[in-house]
């Protein structure tokens, strides 16, 4: 008796180890029939909530969309911040962050990412004939931006002798702005078009200098999920090459947007 029981434990034990060896999150998410995106909620063009049908839109829930369609579950959403949502990815709160986010070797230390899907770089909004024609002229002056953000770092970088205000987000940064809390704001430029058309009066702002620095989105994946990581970029890749991102990206940037920013980067597609 005491030797079946023994039998009985081994193979429970042998089950159990196999199973916790096969389980990763791309079968949670596939048994569970729901992706969770930490996406952004007040950042247009990328996510932000439509205010005639109060729904969560942008190019990063339609990234999402198009992802979770590939895995066949449904997407849903949580909100993130530029602050929160690596600790979100790694503490497992949300699946994957489609979030404005640049993947840098050093975020890679706390999570993975997906391959790029979107090209931007770094600029400043100024409020027009304020005198600031780029970092140059910052010297001295008041900078706001995102808590969490590269921004933060890449204009103390380009510009030591400025004074960064960090702030919850960037609609907040554009608030102090306007306000004259700050003299510029500072991100990455189609964010900052974000903000200046989300003004009544979009010509009193200008987007000014170079860029000061490449920021290559990437989707933000929890470290060590490489079944996941490899759907998510097949499934960026399949978007390419189908014609989907395109469409998706002229739906947020086109000519028949306020954007009007024409595709000039490639995806990596692996053959
Ligand atoms: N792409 C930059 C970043 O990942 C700035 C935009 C943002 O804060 O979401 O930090």
């Amino acid at each position: 008796m005491r030797k079946l029981s023994m039998m009985v434990a081994l193979v429970l034990a042998f089950v159990l180890c196999a199973s916790m060896s096969f389980a990763d999150r791309l079968q949670d998410i596939k048994d569970r029939g729901v992706l969770i995106c930490g996406v952004k909620d007040a950042v247009v063009p990328f996510g932000f909530v439509d205010e005639k049908t109060n729904e969560l839109v942008g190019f990063d829930i339609d990234v999402c969309k198009y992802i979770a369609g590939k895995l066949g579950v449904k997407a849903d959403f949580k909100p993130v911040t530029s602050a929160t949502r690596i600790p979100m990815v790694a503490q497992g709160s949300i699946d994957i962050a489609a979030a404005s986010m640049t993947h840098k070797i050093a975020r890679d230390e706390t999570i993975d990412f997906s391959i790029t899907y979107f090209m931007d770089g770094q600029k400043i909004l100024v409020k027009k004939d304020s005198g600031i024609k780029s970092v140059a002229d910052l010297d001295g002056k008041k900078v706001g931006t995102a808590k969490g953000s590269t921004s933060e770092q890449n204009i103390l970088a380009s510009q030591p002798n400025c004074r960064v205000l960090s702030f919850e987000g960037y609609p907040q940064s554009f608030l102090a702005l306007k306000q004259g809390k700050v003299k510029a704001v500072t991100t990455d430029s189609t964010i900052l078009l974000g903000l200046k058309n989300s003004d009544p009066n979009p010509d009193q702002w200008e987007i000014v200098g170079d860029f000061i620095s490449p920021e290559p989105y990437g989707i933000g994946l929890p470290e060590n999920e490489s079944n996941l990581r490899d759907a998510i970029n097949i499934a960026l890749m399949d978007m390419w090459r189908s014609g989907e991102y395109v469409k998706t990206y002229n739906k947020w940037f086109g000519a028949d947007t306020k954007y009007n920013l024409p595709l000039t980067w490639k995806m990596e597609l692996w053959p």
